[in-house]
This record gives C-alpha cells, sequence and structure tokens, in this order.
C-alpha cells in the first residue's frame, strides 16, 4: 500500500476517514469546510475584504504544541483557518496511517476554544480523486535524515502542502520546527514554485519534562515515556558542550549517543549534524547547524533536533 514511493503515482485503496455530519449548532464560530470548493470560495471572500488568512495544517489529534502554532496564528492576521487531514500519500506501507490517532470532536472543540475560523477537513477521496497522479518532490532536500528512513515521506508532505496551499489561498502558513526538515522543504517549495506565501516557523513545544510535544507520544507506554525524555537531555548536553567551544561534530554526536544509548529503550535511528539550510552532513560547527535526531521507543518513533548558532 505504499503511496508515496513506488514510482507510478497509482493510489491504492486506503482506510478513508468518513464523511462526518456536522451539526454547526454547538459550533457557531467555527466553521468546518469538507468541500475544496467551499474552501475555495470561502477564502476568496475573505480575500476580496483584503482579510490576512494564516494557515496552519495538522493531522489533528491535537496538543498543546498544535495550539501554540493556532495562537500564533491569531497574531498574524484577520483569519485563521485550520486544516485536519491524515495524508496517506507520507506513510509508508509499514507505518501507522490506519492506526494514526484520530479525535475530531476534541480537536474540533479545542479550536473552537481558541477563535478559529474555518476548519478545514477534506476527506481522502476530495484531496486524491480517482486517477491522481501527479507529485511534488523537494529534491535534495527530502534525501537525509527522515528521507533515507521513511522513502516518499517527503513526496507525500510536499504533494499534500502544494494542494492544502492551492486550496486554503493563505497569506501566511505556520509550520513546526519540531519537523525541522519538513520546515525546510515547505520553505523551498514556495520558493521554488514562486508561491505568495509567507512560512512561519513556530519553536518546539515541549512538555514540563523536555519531551517534544507529538501526537505520537500517544504511542508510549509509561516506561517508554520516562525514558524518552533523554532526546531533549542528549540535545541540551551536546548543545552546552558547543556553547563551551566544542566545533566537532564526532564529538557532539558521541555526546548525544552516549546520552541516548543509556535508556535501554531507546534505539537510535539516526543523529546527525547539519547544515541547518541544506541539510547536509557537517563535520564542525561553522553558522548555523542542526543537530537532529530520530529514536524509536517500541512502536513509537520520536524525532527532535536543536539549532545550534556558532
Ligand atoms: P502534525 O499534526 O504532526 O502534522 O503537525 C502539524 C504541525 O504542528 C506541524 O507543522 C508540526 O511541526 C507542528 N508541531 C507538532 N508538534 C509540535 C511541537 N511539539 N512544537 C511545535 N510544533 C509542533
Amino acid at each position: 500500500m505504499e503511496f508515496g514511493s513506488d514510482g507510478g503515482g497509482r493510489i491504492p485503496d486506503l482506510p478513508n476517514t468518513p464523511s462526518l455530519q456536522y451539526s454547526n449548532r454547538d459550533f457557531r464560530h467555527m466553521q468546518i469546510i469538507e468541500r475544496i470548493a467551499d474552501m475555495r470560495r470561502w477564502s476568496e471572500g475573505e480575500r476580496r475584504q483584503a482579510h490576512r488568512i494564516v494557515f496552519v495544517p495538522t493531522m489533528g489529534s491535537l496538543h498543546e504544541g498544535h495550539l501554540c502554532l493556532v495562537r500564533d496564528a491569531k497574531t498574524r492576521g484577520e483569519r485563521v483557518v485550520v486544516s485536519i487531514f491524515v495524508n496517506p500519500m507520507q506513510f509508508g506501507p509499514s507505518e501507522d496511517f490506519a492506526k494514526y490517532p484520530r479525535d475530531l470532536r476534541r480537536d474540533r472543540a479545542m479550536l473552537e476554544g481558541l477563535g478559529v475560523d474555518i476548519l478545514f477537513h477534506p476527506t481522502v477521496a476530495e484531496i486524491y480523486p480517482d486517477g491522481y497522479q501527479t507529485h511534488i518532490e523537494v529534491e535534495n532536500l527530502s534525501v537525509p535524515l527522515c528521507g533515507m528512513v521513511r522513502p516518499g515521506h517527503f513526496r507525500g508532505v510536499a504533494t499534500v502542502v502544494a494542494k492544502l496551499f492551492n486550496i486554503v489561498q493563505p497569506h501566511v502558513a505556520i509550520f513546526g520546527e519540531k519537523d525541522y526538515q519538513q520546515l525546510q522543504i515547505v520553505r523551498r517549495l514556495v520558493r521554488d514554485l514562486s508561491m505568495d506565501i509567507e512560512i512561519v516557523g513556530h519553536p518546539i513545544v515541549r512538555e514540563s519534562d523536555g519531551l517534544a510535544m507529538s501526537s505520537r507520544n500517544a504511542y508510549l507506554t509509561a516506561e517508554e515515556r520516562r525514558a524518552a525524555v533523554c532526546l531533549s537531555r542528549a540535545l541540551c548536553k551536546a548543545e552546552r558542550l558547543a556553547r563551551r567551544g566544542e566545533t566537532s561534530g564526532a564529538v557532539l554526536l558521541q555526546s548525544v549517543s552516549t546520552e541516548i544509548s543509556q535508556e535501554p529503550l531507546a534505539q537510535i535511528e539516526y543523529a546527525k549534524l547539519c547544515d541547518a539550510e541544506t541539510l547536509q552532513d557537517v563535520e564542525r560547527l561553522r553558522g548555523g547547524a542542526v543537530l537532529a535526531l530520530a529514536v524509536r521507543f517500541g512502536r513509537a518513533r520520536l524525532i527532535d533536533n536543536r539549532v545550534i548558532k556558532h
């Protein structure tokens, strides 16, 4: 059921999100839109009134990290659109598309509480109708880091983001720095395709013990949850070393893997020091670099990163 990397652009049968019948009675201030044509009509109307539309794309199962992006969005324009779409194209065949946590009732209440104007919630068939075969590939930036272990993932991300931008027609779009590679890919995509959209990166939102918030944290057992703090601890430790003058990538990465290896439940997928823009490996800290991690705990795959300026 690989969607992103079979090279043929074939769209297999996918578990679809059932179309929900909404009663807008309980959610007077937030409109829920499922159809592309309705979304476009709304955006065109707002643009005609010179309202600045700020867009926050998500896959739902919202947590405080998402909500911080939404609050940020409220300060950057007159109208806020949040999308919830679990995008099958960015999941590999052995990944968690079907099992990805979904809780629309809770999500819409949270968004309503923040004064979001539109929740855009299309079905898979609305986004990828029969015969769909067009993909966007941001070539070099999609290769390293998560691209190495999730073939086709960023092609799926770039394709859906380009589509959502075309549909929602925002002036500004906000993405979390937690998905650092995704943010760089979206910035490049917008530049390369001459889209007139300002891309804003929002800092990583963390739990009080440092764990980066993520919908996938729900997969962690209590024991894994305790162990997962080692990601942010390792990044903090490496950053302290860098602040004290260490510039060797090998030394910084050694420190990261030593810290994480102390947790028997943690399996490092990658730990890399990369140029903050090109994402190519760097051997020494010079200018902006990013320390990026992917670590598995049981069925959860967690990512985290820290930009280190020198
Ligand atoms: P997702 O629903 O996981 O696709 O995430 C939707 C958006 O929220 C993406 O731009 C993510 O980078 C962002 N996001 C998710 N978790 C966090 C977090 N802990 N801090 C900042 N942004 C986040």
